[in-house]
């Protein structure tokens, strides 16, 4: 049987923290689902086209025959409700710091009660990708600091033009 994980986030924009996941978690499943969550409430820089786009643009670099198959894909809805919907097993998250574990702590408990079929699995970056933030890159970025550490040439020129503006 094919198992399919599902990492879903925001991804605005998605950094080396991600693809840094990503990576592993190809290593665990068939098919691996990105699901880029449209998050209107977290008022993204990115608006949820650009964030697929340059998630699919980083992705392709990574596709090779015999790993994962992966798809880029958008949802609005519940996060059980959209994994059952694309049949996925595994639910894909990354751990940073202790800062990080309280939420994923309370979402996976109540997830588990929507649907106790599907396990969420916490796997963590490499040290260097760690600490990398969308949240943070953003900000550095605006104040015209120097992101090339924490994301890709291609996402970096994005944000930038996102900042000349
Ligand atoms: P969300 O809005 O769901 O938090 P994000 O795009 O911020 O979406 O993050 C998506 C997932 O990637 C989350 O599980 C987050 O903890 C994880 N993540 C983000 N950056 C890193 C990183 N540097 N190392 C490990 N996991 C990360």
């Amino acid at each position: 049987m094919e198992r399919v994980g599902l990492y879903p986030g925001t991804f605005d924009p998605v950094t080396m923290g991600h693809m840094d996941i990503i990576a592993r978690s190809m290593k665990l499943v068939d098919r691996l689902v990105i699901g880029v969550a449209v998050s209107e409430a977290k008022r993204p820089l990115f608006i949820l086209e650009e964030r697929i786009e340059m998630m699919e643009e980083e992705c392709a670099r990574l596709t090779k025959p015999g790993l994962a198959k992966i798809e880029v894909k958008p949802f609005d809805k519940l996060l059980m409700h959209f994994a059952e919907e694309v049949n996925a097993g595994i639910i894909l998250r990354g751990l940073r710091a202790v800062s990080d574990f309280e939420y994923e702590f309370q979402m996976t408990a109540m997830n588990e009660q929507l649907n106790s079929e599907i396990e969420t699995v916490f796997l963590m970056a490499d040290v260097r990708h760690q600490a990398v933030a969308s949240r943070l890159v953003k900000e550095i970025a605006r104040f015209g600091g120097d992101i090339t550490p924490f994301v890709t040439p291609t996402v970096k020129e994005r944000i930038l033009e996102k900042f000349k503006k």
